[in-house]
Formats: structure tokens, sequence, C-alpha cells
């Protein structure tokens, strides 16, 4: 069943995803004048991590007089074991001001404190300086980005899942994608900015949006682009619902009296591996501690000696059903953010001309761990930059013509996808997700990571491919076996634990030999790897 010829579009800018980065780029770029396309594989803004996030942000300008540019700077290079990308991280910090006031602008409401909004002091942190969202709701921030967005004239194409990025003469010159009801969209744009966010759906336990499947890094490492820091991978120790879908904040719950995790065995697991103080438990630690409870059996919070009038305070992070008497709930470890992923400047340039990448899906912010709240300010503060540097790309002259037969092979090569014959890609995708979970998730070592390459590198069966729907989820199989591919290559090349990441057979973090990003590239020979210093420097 071959696709039907859609339409083709042109324009100025467009932007790839419809999370903060993406509707924060897709302003910026149209308030210049230019022409905005969104192109989103699901609902615009709804689909997206940024959507479903608690909506705390990191931010400078509220807190104490003493706190400053350079201090936040220190305490987010520190917790990323000082392998960031320290000009993005300065870019940031001076950004982010900005960006609060502009969100306020937009109608984003943030809790507040009397006439001020209301300060969180977030752990890594070394003063208060996070905004919350009005009800703990990242939604409360998207909806009056989306309406400002559409109210401006971005166009939106929603349900229009992005195969690949055309490119032409050393420059971006659009992309192609195909819609759930199966047409073939080509969009023409002399600036394109992916937003599409990690690639935490690679894991079977992840807390991210469906469709989270690290598309525009695989888009990237097609193009010949280096992905950087893949590796590093970000586990919240505590999640409820099936496959741990559904963050549960744990670390104000776990500091109360008489509240705690415990294990089948009815045991205290915190003290179990012999920390008496909880708050000295940091939350890769605490994931390291339930991935080896989870596997042996149920470990569960138990809030039932909660001190009374507490539950109260704290009412936003207790799920609904603590309400109607439940006082146990099952959790489990997941994976909730991506440190690794394309490399851009700080002004969000891939090495492609004319091509950008903002939020989740640049490496660089981050390096080998993420602080509380510095994902919101990222991605508003990178994307508002991509966006603008995007516009000033538009006067390129395009070629129509080399870009139409650039299109008419994509559209070859995805229609030569369709098979009725064949596996189901969920059997594939399953499997590829219980090997990334158990073998290169929260505790690596070097003979697991093998055997997850081994799976990985070995031949696959065809995949049965009938209906558009089948086409986007084999299309996104490919780029999730790709992407893990790298993960487990960067995890195994990395013979030390930082930040993130841990190898059991290399515990110890080492600076002599480490202060290093692993680079991935696309070769001729393959995926190869190569470890390159890191530019921010270590105190010591
Ligand atoms: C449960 C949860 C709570 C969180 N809470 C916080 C918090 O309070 N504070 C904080 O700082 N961080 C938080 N984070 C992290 C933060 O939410 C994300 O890192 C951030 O929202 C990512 O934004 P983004 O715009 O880069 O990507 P996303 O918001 O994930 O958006 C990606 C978009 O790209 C689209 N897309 C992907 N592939 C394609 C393709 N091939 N074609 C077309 N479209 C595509 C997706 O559909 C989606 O619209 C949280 C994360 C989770 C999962």
């Amino acid at each position: 069943m071959p696709l039907e010829t859609g339409k083709t579009i042109s324009c100025d800018v467009l932007v790839i995803g419809s999370g903060g980065a993406g509707l924060r780029a897709a302003i910026a770029a149209k308030s210049t004048g230019a022409d905005v396309v969104m192109a989103s594989k699901l609902n615009i803004g709804k689909t997206s991590n940024t959507y479903i996030s608690k909506g705390v942000m990191a931010t400078l300008g509220f807190g104490p007089a003493e706190d400053n540019i350079d201090k936040y700077i220190d305490d987010t290079l520190k917790v990323g074991r000082f392998l960031n990308d320290r000009a993005m991280v300065e870019a940031i910090a001076r950004q982010q001001e900005n960006e609060t006031a502009f969100l306020q602008q937009c109608g984003a409401a943030f809790a507040m404190d009397g006439d001020k909004p209301m300060l969180l002091h977030i752990p890594g942190h070394q003063y208060p300086r996070h905004l919350v969202a009005a009800n703990w709701r990242g939604s409360d921030i998207v909806f009056p980005l989306k309406h400002f967005a559409a109210k401006q004239g971005v166009v939106f194409e929603e349900h229009l899942f992005v195969s690949s990025i055309l490119s032409s003469d050393g420059r971006v010159s659009g992309a192609c994608g195909i819609t759930t009801d199966g047409r073939f969209i080509t969009i023409l744009a002399p600036a394109v900015v992916l937003a599409t966010g990690g690639y935490s759906q690679i894991f079977m336990n992840t807390n991210n949006v469906p469709g989270i499947t690290g598309d525009g890094q695989a888009l990237c490492y097609e193009l010949g682009l280096p992905l950087k820091d893949m590796e590093f991978v970000q586990f919240y120790p505590t999640a409820m619902g099936r496959r741990g879908s559904r963050l549960l904040l744990n670390e104000k719950l776990l500091a109360q009296d008489g509240v705690s995790l415990k294990n089948q065995a009815g045991e205290n697991i915190i003290k179990k591996y012999g920390f008496d103080d909880f708050l000295t438990v940091t939350r890769d630690l605490l994931a390291q501690i339930m991935m080896r409870e989870t596997v042996k059996g149920i470990v569960v919070l138990d809030l039932t000696h909660m001190p009374s009038g507490i539950d109260k305070q704290l009412s936003h992070l207790l799920p609904a059903s603590y309400w109607k008497g439940e006082k146990r709930f099952q959790v489990v470890p997941t994976a909730h953010f991506c440190m690794g992923g394309a490399i851009t400047d700080d002004y969000g340039q891939t090495p492609l001309a004319g091509l950008f990448a903002a939020g989740e899906i640049a490496a660089g912010a981050h390096g080998a761990n993420r602080l509380g709240g510095n994902s919101l300010s990222e991605i508003f503060s990178m994307g508002s930059i991509s966006g603008s540097c995007a516009a000033v790309q538009t006067k390129t002259p395009q070629k129509p013509n080399v870009i139409k037969s650039l299109a008419d092979n994509e559209r070859y090569r995805i229609d030569q996808q369709f098979s009725s014959r064949g596996t189901d890609s969920d059997e594939l995708l399953s499997n590829l997700k219980q090997v990334m979970w158990h073998k290169a998730g929260i505790l690596r070592h070097r003979a697991h990571l093998e055997q997850a390459l081994q799976m990985l590198e070995n031949p696959w069966p065809d995949i049965r491919v009938r209906t558009p729907a089948e086409l986007i989820k084999s299309l996104e199989l490919y780029n999730m076996r790709l992407i893990a591919t790298a993960v487990c290559k960067a995890a195994l090349m990395r013979t030390e634990s930082r930040g993130s990441h841990f190898r059991t057979d290399f515990s110890i973090e080492d600076n002599d030999n480490w202060l290093k990003n692993i680079i991935i590239h696309k070769t001729e020979s393959g995926m190869t790897c190569k470890a390159q210093p890191a530019s921010s420097v270590h105190p010591d």
C-alpha cells in the first residue's frame, strides 16, 4: 500500500516538534517576520514531555541578591561533572530572566507567594531559584505558548511524522514526512529547527510521553552529523503505573519522619544499603538501590505513618488515590531525561548550515547529569535563541528542482518499507526495550552492554508494514535501534562511573582519563565513537 502524494509546503523556518523548545523557537522566528511551519508527530503541544512536566523552572532574578550567573553556572557544571558545554550553559544563564518574563507575558501562570512568585530550593542549587507552574503542571505553560504561537500565525501541521531532513550543497533545504492517514508531505525550508526531545522510550520503564524515540538524534546521525554524551540518561528512582509511566516526586515525601521505601520483606531499603540519613542519598544512588531491589521483588513507598497534617501541605505530590485511603504505593525506577544528543554551538546551530537543534534533543547544557529544573530553563532559552538565529538564515536561495529529486528519493525509500509479510514491530520493540532496561539501564557492566550490542547489531527479521500507522512504528523502531546502539557503544567505551552513568565494573569517577565527551559518528565502516577532551575546566 504505497503512500498518497500529499502537499508540498514552503516556508522560511520549519520547526519539528511541539514541546517547549519547539513552541518557543517558532514564536521567536515568527516574531522576526518569518513564515513558520511547525510539524509534530502527534498533537501540537499536548503530546510532549513539556506538557506533562511538573513545571519547575530554574531562573535567576527572583532569589537572594547574592545569587548570580557565576554561581548558577558553577552548580550546573558540578552536577554535569564538568562535561557540559560551558558556552551553552552561559548562554542559557544569560537568557533565563528574559524567558521567564516572556512566559509570564504569554499568560503562563506560576505559583505565587503573596504578590511574588513562589520560589523553590531544589537540591544541587546553592540558592532558591525555581519558579513552579501554578498547578505543578507543564500544561499551564504549554497552552499559553501554543495559543500565542497560533495568534501570531505559526502554521501547525500535526500528526506529521518527519522521516528525513533534506540537504543540498552543504546546507539544509527542508524535510519530508508521513501523516498518520498515509500522505507523503514535503516541506521546503532554508532553515529548520529540530526540537524533537530525548530518547527515553528506548527503555522498558519510562515516564516520557509516547513518541520520544530519538528521531531527531537519528536524523542528525543519518546526515553524518555528530552526536555527543549519548551514554548519559537520567533515571528517576520512583514512578508508579505500568512500566513507571507516572512520576512520583519522592524527595519531599521521603524527608518526612515515618515515610519509607520498603521491599517485599518489609525492610527499609535506604537503611538496608547503609544510609541513615535520606538526605545523603542522591537521585542516582536511589535509582541504583531501586534497580537492585525491584529485580528481586516489589518496592512500596509507605506513607502509612506520615505525620498528620503533612499530607495537606504536600498534597500536590500525592497520588489521587491517597485521599481514598491508599497509603502504600508500588514504585519502580524509570528513564526520565536524556543528556546526550545533537552537537550544536551556543546558538543552537548544528554543523549543517541552516539546521538548528534546541531542547532535550541537543547535548551540552547538562553534561553527565542534569540539575532539577534546568531542562525547562534550557528549552525556553535555547528555543528562543535558535528560533531567532534560524530566521536570519531565510534569505538563502532555494533550488526547488534539487529538493524535488531529494524528496522523490525519500518517497521511494519509504514506499519500499511496505510488506505484507514479516514480524510485528511491537514484538521487536518490546524486546529492544527490555534488553536496554536490563543490560544498558541503571546498572551497567561490560558483559551486559556487549550482550545488548549483540542483540542490536545482529540481523533482525523483516518487519510487517501494511498501514501508515505500522510504517511510522517501523521507522521509529529503526531510529530507536540506532540510538540504543549509540547509547551502548558510548556506555561501553566509558570505563568509569560519572553523573548518571554507573558501571558496576568501573564504579569510580576517573578524572585523569575521562574528563572527555564521547562523540558518535556515522562513517563508511559503521558507527564509530571517539573520546574528546571536554570544554569545561575541572576545578581541581
Ligand atoms: C514526567 C516528567 C516531569 C518533568 N518535570 C520537569 C520539571 O519540572 N522541570 C524541568 O526542568 N524538567 C522536567 N522534565 C524534563 C522536561 O520536561 C523535558 O526535558 C522537556 O520538556 C523537553 O522539552 P523539548 O521541547 O525538548 O521536548 P518535548 O517537550 O519532549 O517535545 C518533543 C516534541 O517533538 C515531537 N517529535 C518527536 N519526534 C518527531 C518526529 N519524528 N516528527 C515530528 N515530531 C516529532 C514530539 O511529538 C513532541 O511534540 C520532566 C520530564 C518528565 C518526563
